[in-house]
C-alpha cells in the first residue's frame, strides 16, 4: 500500500485551495477527486459572487472566513490575473416595513467588520440604476464577482507547481482511521477496491462529505451530521442587463432570495430560488418555476419582459440543517473536536464557501500543522 503525507478529499474549489496551502507549506499532497474533471459539483453551479460577509451571525465562522476570504480572494486574483469585478451591489427594499430591515442588516455587517455599507435613499438608488424599483437600499461596494473556473485552475496550478498531484476518477469509498499514535496511518479505501494510506485526511467531498464522514470507521457517532440538500435553480435573461450592480432583495429565510448576479461578460441570471430535494443529484430546472421568478423580480425591476427568461441551471447547496432548522454554520471537525489526530472534516460548507475558500485553507492548515483545534 502506497504512503502519502496527504490526502485531500474532493477537487472543487475548497478541496482545491486546501490542497494548495498544504503544498506550498511543503506536504506531499494527493488531491483526490471522483469525477474525470476538477470543480464538476456545486463550485461550477453557484452565483460566482465575492461577498462582502453582511449576513452571518457575528462571531460565525461564515462570518469570520467570509470577511477574511474575500480581502485574500481580491488580492489573490489580482496578484494572480484571474477574472474579477469589484462591480458592487444593491439589497432593495420594496415594502415600507422592510426599509427598518436595511438597518438591521447594515448593523449586523458592521458587527462582521464589514462597515462600507451605505444607505440610499429611492432617489439615490435610482440614481446609480435607473431601471430600479424600490423604497431605499443598501449599497455594498465590496462585493464583487469572479471567474470560479479560472480561481480553481490557478489554484491546482499552484498546488502541482508545489508538487501537489491530483488524481481524477478516483472516488473514495470508506476510511479507516488510525487506531493508536498519530505514527499510524489512516487508510483510504477506493471504489475498486485499493488501498491508500495517509498521515493527514481533509473530506472535503461538498454534498457528500457527510456521508463519507459515515464511512469513516473510528469517528464517534457525535461527530457525525445529516446531509440536506436545498436546490438553487436560475433562470437566465436573454438581451442586455439593465443593471451595473448585482441586485438582491432583502433576504429569505434558507437563502438570499431571487437575485440578479452578473457575470464577468456582463450577462444577467436571476436565481437561485430554494426548493429542497431529496437527491444531490436533481439539478434539471423546471421551466415551470420561472412563474414565481417574473413575481419577485418585478418587484424590483417591473419592467421585466414578459418571455425574457430562459430555464438555465441549478446548484444544491450543502445544508447540514433541515428546511424547519436555523441554517447551521460551517462546520470544520479537527482533531481537538473527534480527537482524531490529522483528520479534518469540512462540513456544510455552502455559500460563502467559494468567497471563504482561501480562508477556509488557512484555517485547515494552520489546525493541522498545531495539532489543534479547528472547530
Ligand atoms: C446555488 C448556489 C449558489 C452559491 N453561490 C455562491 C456565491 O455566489 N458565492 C460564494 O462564495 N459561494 C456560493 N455558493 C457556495 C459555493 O459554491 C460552495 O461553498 C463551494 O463551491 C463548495 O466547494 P467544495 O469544494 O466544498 O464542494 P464541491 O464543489 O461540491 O466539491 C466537492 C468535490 O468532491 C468530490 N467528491 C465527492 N465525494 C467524493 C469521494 N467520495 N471521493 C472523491 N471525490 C469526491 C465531488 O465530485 C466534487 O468535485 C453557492 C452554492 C450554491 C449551491
Amino acid at each position: 500500500m502506497d504512503t502519502v503525507d496527504a490526502v485531500v478529499i474532493g477537487a472543487g474549489v475548497v478541496g482545491l485551495a486546501v490542497a494548495r496551502a498544504m503544498a506550498l507549506a511543503g506536504q506531499e499532497v494527493m488531491l483526490l477527486e471522483a469525477e474525470n474533471a476538477i470543480g464538476t459539483g456545486t463550485s461550477s453551479r453557484n452565483s460566482e459572487v465575492i461577498h462582502a460577509g453582511i449576513y452571518y451571525p457575528a462571531g460565525s465562522l461564515k462570518a469570520q472566513l467570509c470577511v477574511q476570504g474575500k480581502a485574500l480572494l481580491y488580492a489573490y486574483c489580482a496578484e494572480r490575473s484571474v477574472g474579477h469585478q469589484r462591480c458592487g451591489k444593491l439589497i432593495v427594499a420594496n415594502a415600507p416595513e422592510q426599509v427598518a430591515h436595511l438597518s438591521q442588516i447594515q448593523a449586523k455587517a458592521r458587527a462582521n467588520g464589514v462597515d462600507d455599507l451605505a444607505l440610499l435613499t429611492r432617489a439615490q438608488a435610482v440614481a446609480m440604476e435607473p431601471a430600479l424599483q424600490c423604497e431605499a437600499a443598501l449599497h455594498s461596494p465590496s462585493t464583487g464577482i469572479v471567474d470560479s473556473h479560472a480561481l480553481m485552475l490557478s489554484y491546482l496550478g499552484d498546488m502541482e507547481n508545489a508538487g501537489g498531484l491530483l488524481a481524477l476518477n478516483a472516488p473514495v469509498q470508506a476510511v479507516q482511521l488510525r487506531q493508536g499514535p498519530a505514527s499510524h496511518p489512516h487508510v483510504l479505501v477506493m471504489q475498486d477496491g485499493t488501498e491508500l494510506a495517509c498521515r493527514t485526511l481533509v473530506n472535503s467531498a461538498g454534498l457528500t462529505a457527510p456521508d463519507l464522514a459515515q464511512r469513516m470507521t473510528g469517528l464517534a457517532a457525535q461527530h457525525q451530521t445529516t446531509a440536506y440538500y436545498a436546490k438553487g435553480n436560475y433562470f437566465t435573461l436573454s438581451g442586455r442587463s439593465p443593471f451595473q450592480h448585482l441586485i438582491y432583495p432583502v433576504p429569505e429565510a434558507a437563502g438570499l432570495g431571487v437575485h440578479l448576479t452578473l457575470d464577468l461578460g456582463g450577462q444577467a441570471k436571476f436565481g437561485p430560488d430554494v426548493q429542497w430535494v431529496e437527491s444531490k443529484d436533481d439539478l434539471q430546472v423546471d421551466p415551470a418555476r420561472g412563474d414565481a421568478f417574473y413575481a419577485e423580480v418585478r418587484k424590483y425591476w417591473p419592467a421585466l419582459p414578459d418571455g425574457a427568461l430562459q430555464a438555465g441551471y441549478a446548484g444544491i447547496r450543502p445544508k447540514i440543517s433541515g428546511p424547519q432548522e436555523a441554517a447551521a454554520d460551517f462546520v470544520i471537525q479537527g482533531p481537538r473536536t473527534h480527537g482524531v489526530a490529522g483528520l479534518v472534516n469540512l462540513l456544510g460548507i455552502e455559500s460563502p464557501g467559494l468567497t471563504s475558500s482561501l480562508a477556509i485553507a488557512q484555517w485547515v492548515n494552520t489546525a493541522l500543522t498545531q495539532a489543534g483545534e479547528c472547530a
